[in-house]
């Protein structure tokens, strides 16, 4: 028979497993287990809600049997079974939903490639890629397989990378059986240990304990020794080697942090243990227990379309569904882990299950428990907290702009930002709590980088006064404090707003008209000469050292815009920041325009023009008119 060959990223994917990246070759067994306890779930599952008759949930068991003679391992399951077809999709192609991206190559020169590769590794080391893993300590694997509801039964071949086969062979009943022939003991890997029913218990404790279907095998006792006085002999029992309780069933005060952490790590795919444990056990009107997980990193894919949000669901231990996404609001989507409930109905539909007001119920609660966890820890463990801010502050904030600031209430007090005067994060609330009582506004500004935002001339004189600034350094940041609006009845100021309050006496004010007055027409003529590029030309209140900056009048910002221009769909030319170039008249350069005001029109020209461009510069602008620009330079350093 010839032989089928595997996809070219299976075979791949086998190469490096064979290769072995994964340097726990045991989680071969807890992989193979987990499937056989998934196709029980499949068929149980199936005859609930297909209300088909003689099937109980205590018929399925997984059973283990070694045979060291015929060096095989084997495990049984009375599951859902693979038809032919499945035999060669199921197993023959892995990662078929395309989660692993091998397009970009493993190797490759340039760097983008080797990160990818090495991400890939990554993803691989964690996973364990399923079923596949069996070829890290078998030489052969034979899958056979009835799929419920069939007569004929197929068997699947494999060596390894180089294909399989599949043929007719018999089966009494649905189910599976999973034989791996392992390899040949080496110097550095005994691969014979896992025929010996020390380690098989010991592994099965270790990975596969909460699975919620017995898993037998018969194994070894030594009893006394009948007829005789204190023989002992050793017979042979089936025994069941799970305790079969879920670990969210378990008594809390019984589970280690390492029981959690093991088992976040083993389902939901994470070599990482997670930043923060979320168990809780609610009775009343509506019990259910929920095990959450807010993972220590964001997932490679979390901040792309590919991610998908959700929970697990089950009914009374049984899973109905694997990612239930109505039970996480968006903002709380890298939150992982499972509900279970048994005052769901078990034989609901997706569609149902949109509209069903128990789970809407629970979908509040654990917002409401994630929120408070997540206010607990930043309170009590800011280091921890902040961790997590670097993850997903960024989605949170996200969660804050969308719908229009709906979700303010629940989010507004996660939400962190650089700070001035506390050089680190800072929370709305501790802002407000520093404010001096006459403060009115929550100052902020808008850059690149903290180091960008510290030289913006805008922020000189407002730390001189003793100011604290937020920093914005998200481009959704601003986005979000709008859609904030007001906290704690104070609302936001960018430093970059035309009409600042920084609390100037009525002296200072009149100062500052009066020599707005004075310069009028130069200002007018500046203004003429720059065009619809500005809205205005003034003098300015709030520079210190630095000779122009450009600030901005109604709701759009400078970093706004930006953000708008880079949007690729919807991007509006029509909106535009109001631009107000602000000069400073305490500046050297001010003499400089009056003079040309006075006696040199056409350089007054290029120096509205060049102190424009330079305004744009230091906002981290681009300049229309690069050459124009450089040209004006050498028209007044040749002069
Ligand atoms: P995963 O379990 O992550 O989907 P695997 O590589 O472990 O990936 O398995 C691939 C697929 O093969 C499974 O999704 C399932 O459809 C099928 N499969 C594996 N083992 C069994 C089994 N014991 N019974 C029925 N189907 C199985």
């Amino acid at each position: 028979m010839a032989k089928k060959q595997f996809k070219a990223e299976s075979k791949r994917l086998l190469d490096m497993m064979i290769n072995s990246i994964y340097t726990h070759k045991e989680i071969f067994l807890r992989e193979i287990i987990s499937n056989a306890s998934d196709a029980s779930d499949k068929l149980y599952y199936k005859a609930l809600s297909e209300k088909i008759t003689g099937i109980k949930r205590n018929d399925f068991t997984i059973n283990i049997t070694a045979d060291p003679a015929a060096r095989t391992l084997t495990v049984s399951d009375r599951g859902i079974g693979m038809t032919r077809d499945q035999l060669y999709d199921d197993l023959g192609v892995i990662a078929r939903s395309g989660s692993f991206d091998f397009k970009d190559g493993l190797g490759g020169d340039d760097d983008k490639n080797k990160e990818n590769a090495s991400r890939n590794i990554d993803i691989i080391g964690q996973f364990g890629v399923g079923f596949y893993s069996a070829f890290m300590v078998a030489k052969h694997v034979e899958v056979i397989s009835r799929a419920y509801g069939e007569e004929q039964a197929y068997a699947w071949e494999s060596d390894g990378a180089d294909g399989y086969t599949v043929r007719e062979c018999e089966r009494d009943d649905n189910g599976t059986d999973v034989i791996l022939t392992l390899k040949d003991d080496t110097d550095d890997e005994k691969y014979g240990q896992y025929l010996s029913e020390w380690t098989l218990k010991d592994l099965v404790t270790k990975y596969s304990d909460y699975i919620r279907y017995p898993i037998t095998m018969m194994c070894s006792r030594t009893v006394p020794k009948e007829g005789t006085d204190g023989e002992t002999e050793t017979v042979m029992e089936l025994e069941t080697l799970n305790s079969m309780v879920p670990l969210w069933k378990r008594q809390k005060s019984k589970i280690k942090e390492e029981d959690y952490n093991n088992f976040y790590k083993e389902k939901y795919y994470d070599g990482a243990d997670p930043l923060k444990v979320i168990h809780t056990n609610v009775d009343g009107v509506l019990s259910y227990s929920a095990l959450l997980f807010i993972p220590g990193r964001a997932p490679y894919n979390y901040y792309s379309k590919d991610y998908e949000k959700g929970l697990q669901l089950y009914s009374s231990g049984v899973k109905i569904m694997d990612k239930c996404a109505d039970l996480l609001p968006d903002y709380f989507s890298f939150v992982k882990g499972l509900v279970d409930s048994q005052d769901l109905s078990l034989n609901i539909s997706r569609e149902m299950l949109q509209h069903d007001r128990q789970l809407k119920a629970i979908e509040k609660r654990l917002e409401k428990k994630i929120r408070s966890e997540l206010l607990d820890m930043q309170e009590k463990d800011r280091d921890k907290y902040e961790e997590f801010w670097k993850n997903f502050g960024l989605q949170i904030k996200f969660g804050m702009y969308e719908n229009f600031g709906m979700n303010k209430e629940t989010l507004q007090d996660l939400l962190m930002f650089y700070s001035s005067s506390e050089k680190g994060l800072t929370t709305l609330k501790e802002y407000v709590e520093r404010m001096a009582p006459d403060q009115k506004e929550i100052y902020y500004a808008s850059g690149e980088n903290v180091d960008k935002i510290d030289k913006l001339p805008q922020t000189e004189v407002i730390r001189d006064k003793g100011l604290e600034i937020l920093y914005l350094t998200d481009s959704i940041d601003e986005f979000a404090l709008k859609a904030t609006g007001v906290y704690e009845e104070k609302t936001f100021k960018s430093v970059s707003d035309e009409d600042i309050d920084l609390g100037e006496t009525d002296e200072e004010k009149s100062a500052v008209q009066q020599k707005e007055e004075s310069s009028k027409e130069m200002l007018d003529f500046m203004k003429n000469a720059l065009g619809d590029k500005v809205t205005e030309v003034k003098l300015s209140q709030r520079l210190k050292s630095h000779p122009v900056c450009l600030t901005t009048k109604g709701g759009i910002s400078l970093e706004m815009e930006k953000v708008i221009k880079a949007m690729p769909e919807g991007s509006n030319p029509e909106i535009k920041a109001q631009r107000v170039l602000e000069i400073n008249s305490d500046h050297a350069v001010m003499k400089t325009l009056e003079d040309a005001f006075a006696s040199d029109r056409d350089s007054l020209n290029d120096y509205a023009d060049i102190l424009y461009n330079e305004a744009l510069l230091i906002e981290g602008m681009p300049i229309e008119d690069p050459v124009a620009f450089s040209n004006e330079i050498c028209r007044l350093m040749t002069k």
